[in-house]
């Protein structure tokens, strides 16, 4: 098969780096070279934002960036506790759909999904109710926008509400400010901006929080504070995808010579401003006003007369995989993201196909 660029929102384009790690010589999950393994990207993860040991920790886990969430809100919400959840797109409506399944009390702040989120309104209902802890997504990947944390951070900020964030599409590439944000839990993945392969995710969390939290185990299978204790002790209580944490220890050596998150953000910075311009001179429009948007994905209205399934059936035959809009935007909407391994000259190039498509549409 061909080798496509991937511009879907995760998995990525592996470097060649990342690929070759995962050939590295079978492990047992049992012996001390994956415990070093495991130590060495625990810390490098919290190393990225500069969280000292002492106060965070990571927890990984084999899953996908779902199963990460659904251990961060089964695990840090207390059985008496009450989760306020923000939902602007599919991924807070997930969050609620968990909080349902486990019978988790919460109260969800419906958005539309072409909204920015209300930070008043959020302030409000933090006041009034007997709200423990708010969890919203950072980077809704519905729409590409970027919801305003510290905002949100400032509203709950009175009466000390800690957030639990779906980083999954931000960690590694966007300002992530832990501490102002009075963060108390941050759900990721190994195969978004951080360049691994899919299979690893995991949760940056606030030690004392989740000591504090009291919850029952709710899942068996997701309970982070079982894995924070085996992994402490250079454990893991079920058996994890080695080569998948091989790929990930050095995607993180490669993201650290590179320059970390913020060199990875103005990255994404370029990439992204050559697909937008370019889409824009050509006449199509973006779904979210440009300083609303993240670095990792922009969504776009597709061209006036091209479905969906005729753009991504034409940028595919020229070796680019385009995303389609979920739900109610599934036929309006494309999607561009720009993580993983691949180039400004790719994103150029991808552009250019777009506009010979157009020009092609234009004669008939
Ligand atoms: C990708 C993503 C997820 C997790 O999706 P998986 O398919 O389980 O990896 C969760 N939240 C956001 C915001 C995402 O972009």
């Amino acid at each position: 098969m061909d080798r496509h660029i991937l511009l879907n929102p995760g998995p990525v384009n592996l470097s060649e780096r990342v690929r070759k790690a995962m050939l590295q010589p079978d492990l047992c999950h049992r012996e001390t070279e994956f415990a070093e393994l495991q130590n060495s990207i625990r810390t490098n993860l919290l190393n990225i934002y500069k969280l000292p040991k002492d106060r965070w920790a990571s927890v990984l886990l084999t899953g996908s960036g779902t199963a990460a969430v659904e251990a961060m809100l089964t695990s840090m919400v207390p059985d008496d506790g009450h989760v306020l959840i923000i939902e602007n797109g599919v991924y807070g409506e997930r969050m609620t759909k968990m909080a349902q399944t486990y019978g988790i009390r919460h109260s969800a702040v419906k958005h539309d999904w072409s909204e920015a989120i209300n930070p008043g309104k959020i302030g409000a209902i933090v006041k009034k109710e007997n709200i423990t802890h708010v969890a919203v997504v950072h980077h809704e990947t519905t729409t590409g926008r970027l919801n305003d944390l510290s905002m949100i951070a400032e509203a709950c900020k009175k009466e000390n509400i800690p957030l639990l964030i779906d980083g999954v599409s931000s960690f590694g590439a966007e300002k992530i400010n832990f501490t102002n944000w009075n963060i108390a839990a941050c759900a990721a993945t190994a195969n978004k901006c951080l360049h691994g392969v899919p299979g690893t995710a995991f949760v940056i969390v606030r030690r004392d929080l989740i000591n504090k939290t009291n919850a029952s185990s709710r899942t068996l299978y997701l309970d982070l504070k079982n894995y924070l204790k085996s992994q402490d002790t250079n454990g893991t209580p079920f058996t994890q995808s080695v080569q998948c944490f091989y790929a990930l220890a050095e995607a993180l050596n490669e993201f650290k010579e590179a320059g970390g998150w913020k060199m990875r953000q103005k990255n994404y910075q370029k990439r992204m401003k050559i697909v937008r311009d370019g889409l824009i001179a050509l006449g199509i429009q973006p779904l979210v006003k440009e300083k609303e948007c993240s670095c990792v994905l922009n969504a776009f209205h597709l061209p006036k007369g091209i479905t969906y399934e005729q753009l991504h059936d034409k940028l595919k035959k020229n070796g680019f995989i385009i995303y389609a809009g979920q739900g109610k935007l599934a036929k309006t909407i494309f999607r561009v993201s720009c993580m993983g391994d691949i180039t400004e000259n790719d994103m150029r190039r991808f552009v250019s196909c777009v506009k010979e498509m157009l020009m092609l549409q234009s004669k008939t």
